[in-house]
């Protein structure tokens, strides 16, 4: 089961087609782990717990010029 939790502040309604699922590895136990990220907002941050760890992922979402999806992400105690 995926819990997302999306931005607040976005206005768009769901669209399932907006959603593009990303691998990323979790800053704490290294799993990888897949997450859905909302495309319709380009720059978004937002903290979604690690499936296998349970612990608060801190997501950091963009974009290059090319228009392709950037995600970072960072455990609690990393500065960004
Ligand atoms: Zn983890």
């Amino acid at each position: 089961m995926l819990t997302i939790a999306l931005s607040e502040t976005r206005s768009l309604s769901m669209n399932i087609n907006q959603l593009s699922e990303k691998t990323i590895g979790c800053p704490y136990c290294g799993e990888s782990i897949k997450v859905l990220i909302d495309t319709s907002e380009l720059q978004q941050q937002y903290i979604e717990d690690c499936q296998v760890c349970c612990k608060p992922i801190n997501f950091i979402i963009s974009a290059n010029l090319e228009g392709e999806l950037i995600v970072n992400v960072y455990s609690e105690d990393e500065a960004f």
